[in-house]
């Protein structure tokens, strides 16, 4: 894909995921994730289908583990 309409999708991506309430038994989980943009390792906010990189922004990442009661680092 191009650069671009990567960036247009990660952006509906942004705006899908803050529009939606997850269950409260999900809300405190978090995940390892590794990136396959920037080949760093990270966590992120729990969802069945999107995980963003805290590094770069990119949803290109796959899940490692599943954390049940950490606290997630990132932010957003
Ligand atoms: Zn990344």
């Amino acid at each position: 894909m191009e650069k671009v309409i990567v960036l247009v999708y990660f952006g509906m991506l942004d705006a899908l995921l803050a529009s939606e309430e997850l269950p409260e038994e999900y809300r405190d989980r978090c995940q390892d994730i590794l990136c396959n943009d920037c080949d760093k390792k990270g966590t992120s906010r729990f969802h069945w289908l999107y995980h963003k990189c805290g590094f770069c922004g990119s949803y290109n990442t796959r899940v490692i583990k599943v954390e049940s009661n950490s606290n997630c680092s990132t932010s957003s």
